[in-house]
């Protein structure tokens, strides 16, 4: 019997050289299509903030909000988007980052998370760790009390979790 984590992580499909040569892009649009697998990724993302009580579930755009708003919902916590640039259309915080291919800023409304609220962050991936960087950087800004950093995959052979300094990582599974 393969346990669920193993059972994600034989759902993802690598595509090599997207969207530019080299890159080898995690495809999890198969654990998105297939409702046990959807199921179990929401539910081992939701245990990675353990006893604490969250009130507010930040997701990264755009497949950051696949997991974070359901795993928000599961937590009774609230749902906060942080959004590329110009998306967002009320007073913002920004931040500029590099990530593995390319240049982003990012933005959170400055009203969407209160000074000294438990969040918890999610993502579908963590690479570099720069888009998560410049997401906690958002966080912080706001006086938010940052619980974990939840990530559905990491890549270990990029290090990014070294440029989260002392946020606690989780990852469901890691290649
Ligand atoms: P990074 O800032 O380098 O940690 O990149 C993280 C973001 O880029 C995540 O939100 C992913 O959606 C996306 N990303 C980066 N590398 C990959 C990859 N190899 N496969 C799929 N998505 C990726």
């Amino acid at each position: 019997m393969t346990s669920p984590s193993d059972q994600i992580r034989a759902g993802i499909r690598d595509v090599p050289d997207f969207p530019k040569p080299g890159i080898v892009f995690k495809d999890i649009a198969p654990i998105l299509s297939d409702p046990e697998l959807l199921k179990k990724s929401i539910n081992l993302l939701t245990a990675t903030a353990g006893d604490v009580n969250i009130d507010k579930v930040v997701g990264i755009d755009a497949r950051g909000f696949i997991f974070a708003a359901p795993v928000a919902l599961a937590l009774n916590a609230g749902f906060v988007p942080i959004r590329k640039q110009g998306k967002l259309p009320w007073q913002t915080h920004s931040m500029a980052y590099s990530l593995e291919y390319g240049e982003n800023v990012v933005e959170i409304h400055k009203d969407a998370i209160l000074p000294g609220e438990n969040v918890l962050l999610v993502d579908d991936l963590l690479a570099t760790g720069g888009t998560a960087a410049a997401a906690i950087k958002l966080i912080d800004q706001l006086e938010a009390n940052l619980i974990a950093a939840s990530f559905l995959i990491e890549l270990n052979f990029l290090n990014g979790r070294d440029l989260l300094g002392d946020t606690r990582v989780e990852a469901v599974v890691d290649f």
